[in-house]
Parts: structure tokens; sequence; C-alpha cells
């Protein structure tokens, strides 16, 4: 079969099991961009790889907005499992037409315990998302796709097969309007004059995921909620709602019942261990 026949192939199979996004990174951009070691690219956990597919998909706006609640905390967990079952049927279909594959699951930490031990993954989704020219990076340190700004979870799968590289996406999406950094409520994110990526205290991040892992509301995701990028926005038709998100921690400190925030309350609130 020609290789841009199989290409399609291999996306179509994608699509059909269940990924939103799809893209191909060749291994050597992670070498010309030199900017993961060489340790945690794809040649290094496993010397066949030539190609990483990356899919990502999305994470229903409505429900990002409560964080942090159970329902969000649900909903994590269901597009992880999902994006694991999809890497793993990709792997086995790479696996049927003869090529070798393997993949990196979607987090690929044990604990937050090991996270602050070893703080990071053996492999990084983001970076691998954005050599796949499925996004780039935002202020906030996550990928900004068009289509879910960055409301989008990811897994990669390693292939031995070369396939045609997607083009990286030159133009930067993120605007740097700053609401990631001014609603991070552990101001874990610092704007930098001389570049688009702010600052990013990682420690203060894991002590938020740390609290709310207490609580059974993870993950925080503040920064995916309030973020103005993405196609997705315009199913929901939310007109004045970034001015929403910034007044929100100082509205509910006001008044906990505000009316404007009671349905992201309510669900907050019920089933949660420690009620908000
Ligand atoms: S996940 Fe939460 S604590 Fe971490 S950077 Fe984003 S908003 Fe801040
Ligand atoms: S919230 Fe604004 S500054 Fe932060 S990543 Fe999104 S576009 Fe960039």
């Amino acid at each position: 079969m020609e290789i841009q026949d199989l290409s399609q192939n291999i996306k179509g199979f994608c699509r059909e099991a269940g990924a939103d996004l799809v893209g191909f990174a060749p291994v050597e951009r992670w070498v010309t961009e030199g900017i993961v070691p060489d340790e945690f690219r794809p040649q290094s956990i496993w010397e066949h790889t030539r190609t990483v597919i990356v899919m990502g998909m999305g994470m229903p706006l409505p429900i990002v907005e409560s964080t942090p609640s159970v329902l969000h905390m649900e909903l994590y967990k269901t597009v992880n499992i999902k994006l694991d079952g999809l890497a793993y049927d990709t792997t086995r279909y790479l696996n049927r037409l003869g090529h070798g594959a393997t993949f990196f699951s979607r987090d690929g930490y044990n604990s937050l315990k090991a996270f602050r031990k070893w703080p990071g993954a053996p492999f990084g989704h983001v970076m691998a998302a954005k050599y796949a020219g499925l996004g780039n990076i935002g202020l906030s340190h996550c990928l900004l796709t068009p289509e879910f700004g960055p409301r989008v979870r990811l897994v990669s799968v390693f292939t031995a097969l070369a396939l045609p590289p997607d083009p990286l996406m030159e133009k930067d999406l993120c605007i740097k309007c700053e609401a990631c950094a001014k609603c991070c409520p552990k101001d874990a994110l610092r704007v930098r004059d001389d570049c688009l990526i702010g600052d990013y205290n990682k420690p203060a991040c894991l002590e938020m995921a740390e609290e709310l892992t207490k609580s059974r509301t993870y993950p925080c995701g503040i920064c995916t909620k309030v973020c103005p990028i993405g196609q997705d926005r315009k199913l929901y038709k939310q007109p004045g709602i970034v001015k929403k998100y910034l007044r929100e921690k100082e509205a509910l400190a006001a008044d906990p019942q505000d009316p404007a925030y009671s349905s992201w309350q309510h669900l907050r609130r019920y089933g949660a261990r420690e009620p908000r």
C-alpha cells in the first residue's frame, strides 16, 4: 500500500475509534528542536520509533467549568480510560498491518507522591502533540488547539513506520490574555515579558492537585477552563464569559450563593466529600 493511503487509513482508524484529533510527529523533531532531554525522547524509550501518532479527545466545557467537582473528576477518569483504550487499539491495528508499535498511556505516573519525587512523566504528550502539529504551547504551559483550546487530553502511539509528518502549527494560538495566570488559585503561572510561555511554579500546582486529591475533586484545570481559545466555545454561546471567570473567586467569597455561579456551585456541593 502507498504510504499516503496507509497514512489516511491510520488516521481514519483513529478517528473511527474515537480520536477527535490525530497528528503524526517524526522523531527527528525532538532532535532538531532540542528542548526535550534525550532520555524522554521517543527513540530513547523505544529505539525503533520513527513516528509518534498523537491523539486527542476533547473535554466538554460545561463539565470543565464546574471544576473542582466530582463531575469533573469523573470526566477526567472517563477520558483517560478512553485514551488508553484508543492507544491500545491503534497499536494492535498497526501490529495487524505488520508494523511494530507500542504506546505511552495518557499519564504515566503512579501517584502525586511519586510525581513529587520525580517531577514529570517519562514521556510528555504536550510536546509530542506540538511536534504532531496539533497545536502550540500557551502561557499556561498547556497545549492550545484550534478545536478545543487547552480542553483536550492526549495519548501517543510510537510506531516503526515513517509516516508523512503533519506540519507544525506556526501561528501562536495564545493571545496572552493572562486569564489563566489571573485565575490560578495558587498563583503558579507568571507572565513573562520576554516570551509567550509563562513561568510555571510546578510545586505550587502540585500542592493544588494534592489538596484536590484529598477531597476527591481532582484535577484542578482552572487554567484550561478559563482559556478563551477553542472552537468548542462556539457550541456554548457564552458572551462575557471571561469576565465571569475573572470575578468568580471574589464573587463567591462575598456570596457563595451568587446566582451567577449557582449551577457550578451546585455541581461542586452535591456529592463532594468537602462541599463548597
Ligand atoms: S492546574 Fe490549577 S493550580 Fe495548576 S497552574 Fe492550572 S490553574 Fe494553577
Ligand atoms: S488563558 Fe489567555 S494567556 Fe492563558 S493560555 Fe489561554 S490565551 Fe494564553
